[in-house]
């Protein structure tokens, strides 16, 4: 029978990483739903609504209708590519400046619910695992496996750096170890959704666990 998995947690603690591998083992559908906030988040950074100095909620809101986020999977890559009203942003998405951003937008309970509802349609036809920050708790409560990951915020912040830095990016480590805490911050005392742990979710502390342990030891519990 396939399954919902749900895998919440604080940032840059490899949630995707994991969800990537779990869904290719079981042929499952990947679905990044980071992707989709930071989606939007360039879209209002790119229509200016908002920038490190103002964020305009109400012209954001007003023009949710606007966008358009389809995820289209790249043989090559192995996983699907994020969309932005039919433009490819899947690399524009991931710098510090979205980063730095983000949750301020993903903040905004409108933004929220428009894209809570696009996920729960994608999971649909089950057998899916997907990673963000309320997918155990808001977006698939019911979902049949559930895990929240930790990790201690200087190896979130390691892991991040070495990404952004392996893709050509110039950044500092400090910035990328303020802004991995300012976002859990920010993403766990939101209002609408905080982040936060399902009572029925498995907390996993990855801090000095490699991928192939947790890979591992997810896919026991998948089988079991
Ligand atoms: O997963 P990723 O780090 O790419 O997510 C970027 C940001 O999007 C998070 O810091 C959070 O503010 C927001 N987010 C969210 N709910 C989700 C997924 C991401 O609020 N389900």
């Amino acid at each position: 029978k396939k399954i919902i998995i749900a895998i919440d947690g604080f940032s840059s603690t490899g949630k995707s990483t994991i969800a990537k591998l779990v869904a290719k083992k079981y042929n499952y559908i990947y679905v990044d739903t980071g992707a989709m906030y930071r989606a939007v988040t360039l879209f209002a950074m790119n229509n200016n609504f908002v920038s490190k100095t103002h964020l305009d909620e109400k012209g954001l809101i007003l023009n949710l209708k606007h966008i358009s986020l389809t995820f289209k999977f790249n043989e090559d890559l192995g996983f699907a590519e994020m969309f932005l009203n039919a433009e490819n942003v899947e690399k524009e998405i991931r710098t510090l400046a979205v980063s730095q951003l983000v949750s301020k937008v993903a903040a905004i309970s409108e933004v929220r619910k428009k894209l809570v509802a696009e996920q729960q349609l994608m999971g649909k036809n089950s057998g899916i695992v997907m990673d963000g920050r309320d997918i155990g708790t808001v977006v698939f409560p019911d979902a049949e496996l559930k895990l929240f990951m930790t990790a201690s915020a200087d190896k979130r912040a390691t892991r991040r750096y070495k990404e952004l830095i392996d893709r050509g990016d110039k950044v500092d480590f400090k910035d990328i170890l303020f802004n991995v805490e300012e976002r859990d911050r920010i993403d766990s005392t939101r209002k609408d959704s905080p982040l936060m742990k399902a009572k029925d979710a498995i907390e996993f502390d990855n801090s000095d666990m490699g991928i192939n342990e947790q890979f591992d030891r997810i896919c026991s519990i998948v089988d079991r």
